[in-house]
C-alpha cells in the first residue's frame, strides 16, 4: 500500500453508554460526571481526520448519538473542523445515531460551500431502516444514503474503512464494526457488540489501535453488550498494539454484591483495576476529545 499524502488522527467525541451519567445516582462515576462538565458526557463517537499541510480535508464521522453535536462545535473551537465529508453509523440504537437529525439540518443550513450536500450516511440498509430511516421520516431527503455491506470496503480520500458484522442482539439488525486502514495504520472500531462472528478474520489482527465495547466489567451477556472481562480475551487473539475501552457504565456490575467491582467505578479505580487485569498488554479507558495524532501520539 503507497504512503498517503495526508496524515491521519483520530478524534473520540464521546465514550459514554446509552445512558450516559445517570441523573440522581449516587457514585463515583456519576459524581465525576456532575462535577465535570456534564455536557462533555457524549455517546461514544469517533472523527476520523485527514489532514494535509495542517488543513483538515475530509473528517469522517462514526455514530452521532446524544452529546455528538456539541462535542463537534467544542471541536469546532479548538481544532477549526467545520465540515463532515462522510458519517458511518454502526447500528441503529439512538445513542448511536440520536443526533444526525441535528447534524444533517446543521450543514443544510450553514451554506459552506466546502460541505458536501447531500451529507453521505453510509450503514447497513437493516440499520437504516430500523433507525434513522424510521425514527427522522424527513432525514432522506436531505442526505445521501449509501448502504454498506460487511466485507465490501469504502474508500473515503486516503482512508479504507472495511465494515465487519458484529452481533448486538435481535434490537440491533444490521450491526457492523469498522476496519480502518491508513497507509499501514489500521484501527479497529467495535461497535456495541457481544460477539463477532468471523472474529478470525484476519483482518481484525495486529491494529495499531482497536477500540471495543465494555459496558459493564464482569461479563453480562444479557445485556447484548461486551465487558472489560470478557474483551481480554479478543485482546489476547487479535494482538491491537493499544486498545481503548469505550461505552463503559458498570451498572450490570450491581449483580455482583460479594464481588469487589459491583457498580460503577469512576475513572481512578477504573483505571487501576485494568491495569490489574490488563497484563502486558496495553489496555486504557479512552477519554472524551482525546485526539490521535494531536494530544496523544499514536503507538510506535
Ligand atoms: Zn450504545
Ligand atoms: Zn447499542
Amino acid at each position: 500500500m503507497t504512503e498517503p499524502a495526508t496524515e491521519l488522527l483520530l478524534r473520540v467525541n464521546g465514550i459514554q453508554a446509552a445512558f450516559g451519567i445517570e441523573l440522581g445516582f449516587d457514585s463515583q462515576r456519576a459524581n465525576e460526571g456532575r462535577a465535570d462538565d456534564p455536557y462533555r458526557q457524549a455517546n461514544v463517537s469517533y472523527s476520523l481526520l485527514q489532514r494535509r499541510n495542517g488543513r483538515i480535508v475530509r473528517h469522517t464521522l462514526i455514530d452521532v448519538g446524544m452529546g455528538v453535536v456539541p462535542s463537534l462545535l467544542e471541536f469546532e473551537v479548538t481544532h477549526g473542523a467545520c465540515v463532515v465529508h462522510d458519517v458511518l453509523l454502526t447500528h441503529p440504537h439512538y445513542d448511536h445515531f440520536g443526533q444526525i437529525d441535528w447534524l444533517s439540518m446543521a450543514l443544510l443550513r450553514n451554506g459552506r460551500e466546502d460541505q458536501p450536500r447531500p451529507l453521505p450516511i453510509y450503514a447497513t440498509r437493516a440499520c437504516w431502516e430500523a433507525g434513522p430511516n424510521a425514527i427522522f421520516r424527513y432525514l432522506a431527503e436531505r442526505s445521501d444514503f449509501r448502504p454498506v455491506e460487511p466485507g465490501i470496503p469504502v474508500v473515503l480520500g486516503d482512508l479504507i474503512l472495511t465494515p465487519f458484522a458484529v452481533d448486538h442482539g435481535p434490537k440491533a439488525p444490521g450491526a457492523l464494526g469498522f476496519v480502518a486502514q491508513y497507509g499501514k495504520r489500521k484501527i479497529v472500531v467495535s461497535g456495541d457488540f457481544l460477539h463477532v462472528p468471523d472474529e478470525e478474520n484476519s483482518l481484525l489482527f495486529e491494529a495499531d489501535v482497536c477500540f471495543l465495547d465494555a459496558n459493564t466489567w464482569h461479563p453480562a451477556e444479557w445485556t447484548w453488550h461486551q465487558s472489560v472481562l470478557g474483551n481480554l480475551r479478543l485482546i489476547e487473539k487479535w494482538k491491537p498494539r493499544r486498545t481503548y475501552f469505550v461505552h463503559y457504565s458498570g451498572y450490570e456490575d450491581r449483580n455482583h454484591p460479594n464481588h469487589g467491582i459491583n457498580g460503577p467505578m469512576g475513572r481512578d479505580r477504573f483505571c487501576r483495576e485494568l491495569h490489574h487485569v490488563a497484563g502486558e498488554s496495553d489496555i486504557q479507558l479512552a477519554r472524551h476529545a482525546m485526539l490521535l495524532g494531536g494530544d496523544t501520539p499514536w503507538p510506535d
